[in-house]
């Protein structure tokens, strides 16, 4: 043993170990102090032993020298993300958005174009459509589900699929196998936001994908603290493309966020399986009351993908579902899904998901508010239409929580 693995104990993991290994295990090294819970670097800036060796490490800009460029914390943090999911490298960003915009930066430019399912997350569409169209960037949104439509968007300047599964509120999954290869038969990457799945679910690289993006704000920290996201895929592009853009641009992540969802990785496969198997308990639950006209969750054989989620997603739902009241009118079904909502006094009563706490949202007026009624209708987002993101409470605590507001519905 050389002295260097001596003072530093179990630096070096075997290889072929489990996911659910490595994502308690991988990190740098730690510090001369032999810290078992990997350190948190709060700090700017790292003193140089000398002006030769600063030089060098500016030179390299893979060494330590300014916490733009590199933090440790922030760097075990994408070494264990990579792992996860099974690509070669992963970058940190301030956010989830933060993510896409690291991604739309470093490979578009004015004149490209992107085609991306109409069904993903609603900043997402913003982004792609709004401030990168404002550079020339053109984007084609597009079904989710209905592959001729990816086919005929494409265009000679198409460089980018962007793809989001299973999609909030509706849990719409698309087939990532088959987008890949339309992708790439047109030259083009394809992304996948794995937000809802996580890799503990779903590994989108494994079906083709080239690019992963994460709201690491959801499920990776899993306790609603603080905002993360990151992009995950080869070198070539995490290292070489992305890398010299985050440096520059600045949309990083922050050493103290990046410890808390780094320690919050060291839960999720535990978390997704349990808040998947409560999710799927609720789900079948709100599918059997008369008060409930329609349930979307991609466990239940009711679902219209359910058996190419299953196959995508390790046999598992994740923990996101929504469901639709009955009413006569829109303003009856909106009157009969704020009273459930209103009815609950368990349930948080927010926009967010990925928490331990179980969080009811009504689309319509939130998330999915902006829209017109119409431009609603379209997306599937009726008034009477409920979202629940599923937590960590006793099962039964939640249908009871549902019940409350459901079985003193007014009949209409
Ligand atoms: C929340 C979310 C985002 C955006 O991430 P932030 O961390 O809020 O910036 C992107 N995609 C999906 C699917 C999300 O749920």
């Amino acid at each position: 043993m050389s002295d260097e693995e001596r003072r530093i104990a179990r630096a070096k993991l075997p290889e072929g170990l489990r996911p659910e290994t490595l994502a308690v295990r991988t990190a740098l090294a730690p510090s001369q102090h032999g810290e078992n819970s990997e350190a948190l670097f709060l700090t700017s800036a790292y003193v140089q032993p000398d002006a030769q060796t600063s030089a060098e490490r500016f030179a390299a800009s893979e060494d330590f020298t300014y916490s733009r460029t590199s933090n440790p914390t922030v760097r075990s943090l994408e070494a264990r993300l990579a792992a996860m999911e099974g690509t070669e490298a992963a970058v940190a960003t301030a956010s989830g958005m933060g993510a896409i915009l690291l991604l739309c930066m470093g490979l578009l430019k004015a004149g490209d174009h992107v085609v991306c399912s109409r069904s993903v997350f609603g900043s997402t569409i913003n982004l792609f459509a709004k401030e990168f169209g404002k550079f020339g960037v053109e984007t084609t949104f597009v079904s989710q589900t209905d592959l001729q439509e990816w086919r005929d968007a494409i265009k000679p300047t198409t460089k980018l699929f962007f793809a989001e599964t299973p999609t909030n509120p509706l849990t719409e999954v698309c087939d990532i196998g088959a987008l890949a290869d339309i992708a790439h038969a047109a030259g083009a990457l394809l992304v996948v936001d794995n937000t809802y799945s996580t890799p503990c679910l779903q590994r989108p690289t494994e079906f083709g994908a080239d690019l992963i993006m994460h709201s690491a704000t959801k499920y990776m920290d899993g306790q609603g603290r603080v905002m993360a996201g990151a992009l995950c895929g080869p070198s070539r592009i995490i290292k070489d493309v992305f890398g010299p853009v985050v440096r520059t641009a600045g949309m990083v992540l922050s050493p103290f966020n990046a410890w808390v969802v780094l320690k919050g990785l060291e839960t999720l496969s535990l978390r997704m399986r349990a808040q998947s198997e409560q999710a799927l308990a609720v789900a079948s639950w709100l599918e059997a009351r008369p008060e409930v006209a329609r349930v979307h969750y991609p466990s239940l054989a009711s679902h219209p993908q359910h058996e190419l989620a299953m196959r995508q997603q390790s046999g598992q739902g994740g923990a996101v579902l929504s469901f639709e009241l009955h009413g006569a009118t829109p303003e009856a079904a909106r009157a009969a899904a704020f009273h459930v909502i209103d009815s609950t006094r368990v349930l948080s009563i927010a926009t967010n998901l990925g928490d331990t706490k179980s969080i009811i949202t009504h689309p319509a007026t939130t998330s999915h508010g902006r829209l017109s009624e119409e431009q609603r209708r379209a997306a599937g987002i009726s008034q009477g239409l409920i979202r629940l993101s599923v937590g960590l409470e006793h099962v039964d605590d939640i249908t009871d929580d549902l019940l409350r507001g459901l079985s003193t519905l007014l009949k209409n």
